[in-house]
């Protein structure tokens, strides 16, 4: 019997190789930051600047929260071994959870494991065959899988298209409860969420509004609330999907924050809340040290977003064509598949770790190095990413 499958998934793996859809694990032999070193294939370490990761503020290396992840761990313990609802909830838990909906500006939150599984959970719990979820079609997987388990009507609204948005709520009329859900980020495109819009449909059609901000909480708008703050649409979102996996130290972990009556049901119904084990308490002391390093001051927003700037001025200049935004993910559009991947295989050469990104996961004809600038990244560091890539794009022909 596992002859037929292996041999099954020998002939579907070389295919992947074959489409270019491998996906190869580059190890890291360093700490995560802006500066790392990766392994060759020879086995030798190469200094590399780190331009491809989630940490926008620079913490997830930081001194500060290791210090404060081993001081929760060594009082708290390394594991609870249960479920938050059995004997899985220490103060601390509960701490996080008051200071993430003090940061949010909602009135409660709880904690998963990911926001892959508040994502997964979300919905199932709050909605039944008789509701319908309006989802835009670039959500996050996540998304995607949390809408497959859960019995709601699904309508695909085209992507960031509000008169689609709106006809599929006229669809979806007599529906017992409706819930838009979107990203407030889209990753692959640094796009921040039409909210306002989304807000408007929401309440002319008596629609609930989730938000996931997993790439933009901490960070986004004046107080880093995020892509509602950002958006100016404070108290008309329902629910927050997160993560502490991106900005927020970059360990694991999630929530769903929001209403208060929305919150206590997943507390009583959502299955990756009930049935996974509790968050352990290094990461919880961990995010909670970010999300006061967040709140304390504006310095490392100021800097992330001073870095974007100087990242697409350059890039700009030396004549790369980049999607347009004000978020610190910065598309370089190659648009061929294979410059994509030639540019950045170029630019490890020069130091610099990017990824590229091509069909299926952007669209065919579209293939692109996304940038993600860091607040820990130094303005000479940008500077030398800058300079690579104008170097690489003149030698494959990049530059038009
Ligand atoms: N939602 C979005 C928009 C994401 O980008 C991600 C991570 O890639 C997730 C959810 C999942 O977050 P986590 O890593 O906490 O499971």
């Amino acid at each position: 019997m596992y002859g037929a499958i292996r041999a099954d998934l020998a002939a579907r793996m070389e295919a992947l190789e074959k489409d270019g859809l491998f996906k190869g694990e580059r190890i890291i032999a360093s700490r995560q930051g802006s500066e790392i070193e990766v392994l060759a294939a020879d086995g030798s370490r190469r200094k590399a600047l780190n331009f491809c990761a989630n940490n926008y503020l620079g913490l997830a290396g930081s001194e500060e929260l290791v210090a404060a992840a081993s001081r929760a761990m060594d009082k708290w313990g390394y594991g609870l071994s249960s479920v938050r609802f059995i004997c899985g909830t220490q103060s601390p838990h509960v701490q996080l959870e008051e200071e993430l909906s003090r940061f949010l500006g909602v009135e409660e939150a709880i904690l998963f494991s990911s926001c892959f599984d508040a994502n997964a959970g979300v919905f199932e719990a709050l909605l039944d065959a008789e509701c319908a979820v309006l989802t835009d079609a670039l959500n996050h997987a996540s998304i995607i899988d949390g809408l497959r388990l859960c019995k709601a009507a699904r309508h695909i609204y085209a992507h960031s298209d509000m008169a689609d948005l709106e006809a599929k709520l006229k669809e979806s009329a007599g529906a017992k409860y409706r819930l838009i859900a979107t990203d407030g980020v889209f990753s692959m495109d640094g796009e921040i969420a039409d909210l306002r819009s989304v807000c408007d449909l929401a309440e002319k059609y008596d629609a609930l509004v989730l938000v996931d901000d997993s790439h933009a909480t901490g960070f986004l708008g004046a107080t880093g609330r995020g892509s509602i703050e950002h958006r100016g649409v404070d108290g008309r979102v329902d629910l927050i999907t997160t993560t502490f996996g991106k900005a927020l130290g970059g360990a694991s972990g999630g929530c769903v924050a929001g209403r208060k009556e929305l919150v206590r049901w997943l507390k009583q119904k959502a299955r990756p809340y009930l049935f996974s084990n509790t968050v352990p308490p290094a990461v919880v002391g961990g995010t909670l040290e970010a999300l006061r390093i967040a709140a304390r001051s504006t310095v490392l927003r100021d800097a992330l977003a001073a870095n974007a700037r100087r990242f697409r001025t350059g890039m700009e200049k030396a004549g790369f064509d980049l999607k347009p935004g004000e978020h610190p993910i910065v598309p370089v559009m190659l648009k061929d598949e294979k410059l994509a991947v030639a540019m950045a295989e170029a630019l490890l050469r020069k130091g610099i770790y990017v990824i590229a990104f091509s069909f299926p996961v952007v669209p065919r004809g579209a293939a692109r190095i996304r940038v993600q600038l860091s607040a820990s990244h130094s303005q000479e560091m940008i500077d030398r990413c800058v300079a690579a890539f104008a170097e690489a794009g003149r030698e494959l022909g990049a530059l038009g």
